[in-house]
């Protein structure tokens, strides 16, 4: 009999897993499982499918359920849920939520990949009709309907980058919005000047931001939007009440307060789990159970840079481990070393990048961190349209070894943050980075790129100490 393999959740790693394991193997019997109505969904792109730059939701979509089964020979069900799984007899039981069948289903192997949930804050009205989270397409659905419903006011509750993103999508589509953090500032392991002028952008643009501020209540009007009929409303959103006591009006709240991995069946089918719950794995993705790998942003990562574990869930990050998961599956030996958490945004013509540690973090750490930050042209000075873009270098200041860097500017500086994460990976030193033979030529880059003179700068700190 052939080999089965059972994939649970459908999209980011899940499918990387599938249809990786497929391909070294295709005699194995794959079965995936996902629980909402889309598979191989870019959840990355659900804040331009509510600001209306992607059109249709299957936009979205990669491949379907049906070129899954009938071209890729994975059979995919969309609408059913794992709810348990049996290690001793290795079954996992699934309901399908439209028929609420039940039915049992045999595996040699199991790759977990059940993703994240959004984080719910305990405030009063956080059920109330009105409240939107964004996670999954049918979350973007929802939150677009009610856009396009002639809302005028919303609140974001939290400034992460989901939150920022959605900032700015609701303020193209002529929403009033307003944000607010309850740390001291937005995006707080960046450069606190960094995060000073996300603020200013977003302000300049119109959206009213409070940090250092909490929630004190969702306020509602008694009425049903009939948004979720199966749900008991209790009243439709109408503004909300800070910590400060400050009212706002809103027609609705869209909630981006962090993610939680999703791993009540991980920890209820008794596996090892970790920070903030996470499964723990070993650097091939397997979990404490040597059937079952687990991969994406349900399983605990290792920092590159510290070696120690962490949660830092990202779509790259969830599609690479997806690959190894399933090409263990499939008997390979496959291993991921590791991540640095690179990550970049866009707040209306403003990017911003980061990768590896803050200066908090590398301090924390133990490194006897610094960091420096310097300003430059993204080209020539005389090439028309260049804009500043200001990188900010974090490294031990005996050694000069770089443990992170972060950019805000122009586009460019994604490929940017990519050299300098390139660089960590490889363990080099500022003093080596400020050695690199990058590119010239006045419409894309100055004579000395920004990174250059980032690292001569940072060099200065370096050899500062070493004098004393
Ligand atoms: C709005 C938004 C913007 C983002 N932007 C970026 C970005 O720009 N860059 C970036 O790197 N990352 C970004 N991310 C994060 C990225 O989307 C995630 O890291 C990635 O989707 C994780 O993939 P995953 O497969 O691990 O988990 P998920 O995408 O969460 O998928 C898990 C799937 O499992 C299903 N599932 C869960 N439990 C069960 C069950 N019991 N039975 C069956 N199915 C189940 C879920 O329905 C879900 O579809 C963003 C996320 C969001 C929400």
């Amino acid at each position: 009999m052939a080999e089965r393999l059972i994939v649970i959740g459908g999209t980011a790693a899940g499918l990387s897993a599938a249809s990786k394991a497929k391909r070294l193997k295709p005699e194995l019997e794959i079965k995936v499982f996902e629980k909402s109505g889309y598979i191989s969904y870019g959840a990355c792109g659900l804040p331009y499918f509510v600001g209306g730059l992607i059109d249709k939701p299957e936009d979205l979509v990669a491949v379907s359920a049906d070129t899954m089964r009938n071209k890729r020979g994975i059979p995919t069900w969309i609408r059913h849920e794992v709810t348990s799984i049996d290690r001793e007899n290795k079954t996992v039981k699934v309901t399908s939520l439209d028929t609420g069948e039940e039915s049992i289903h045999e595996y040699d192997k199991l790759v977990i990949a059940t993703g994240a949930a959004p984080i719910v804050p305990p405030i009063p009205g956080i059920e109330a009709e009105g409240v939107y989270f964004l996670r999954n397409v049918e979350d973007g659905i929802r939150l677009k309907a009610r856009v396009g419903q002639a809302a005028k006011r919303a609140c974001i509750i939290g400034g992460g980058f989901i939150g920022l993103e959605l900032a700015e999508e609701l303020t193209l589509s002529g929403i009033q919005v307003t944000l607010v953090e309850q740390l001291p500032r937005l995006l707080p392991f960046l450069e606190p000047a960094f995060s000073k002028s996300i603020q200013e952008n977003l302000e300049s643009r119109g959206v009213t931001v409070y940090t250092g501020t909490g929630v004190r209540e969702i306020l509602t009007v008694p009425g049903v939007l009939q948004e979720t009929p199966e749900k008991t409303s209790t009243g439709i959103v109408r503004g909300m009440m800070t910590s400060g006591g400050d009212t706002i009006d809103a027609d609705f709240v869209l909630v981006s307060a962090g993610v939680r991995p999703a791993t009540a069946l991980a920890e209820a089918a008794g596996l090892k789990l970790g920070i903030k719950g996470a499964i723990v794995v070993d650097d091939g993705m397997q979990t404490s159970d040597p059937s079952i790998w687990a991969c994406g942003d349900c399983v605990q990562m290792r920092q590159l840079i510290t070696g120690k574990p962490c949660y830092i869930p990202l779509g790259t990050t969830a599609n690479k481990q997806g690959r190894i998961a399933g090409e263990n599956a499939a008997g390979l030996h496959s291993t991921f070393k590791g991540v640095l958490g690179s990550m970049v945004t866009k707040v209306f013509e403003q990017y911003i990048a980061s990768t590896g540690l803050s200066l908090e973090q590398a301090k924390g750490a133990g490194f006897d961190a610094v960091s420096s930050v310097i300003t430059k042209m993204d080209r020539a000075s005389y090439y028309p349209g260049g804009r500043d873009n200001e990188l900010c270098l974090i490294f031990d200041k005996g050694t000069g070894r770089l443990l992170g860097a972060q950019g805000m500017g122009s586009e460019s500086i994604a490929g940017r943050i990519n050299t300098l994460a390139a660089a960590i990976t490889c363990g080099m030193t500022v003093e080596e980075v400020n050695e690199l033979d990058l590119v010239y030529a006045p419409p894309v880059a100055p004579v000395y790129d920004p990174i250059l003179i980032a690292a001569s700068q940072a060099l200065k700190k370096v050899e500062r100490q070493e004098k004393e």
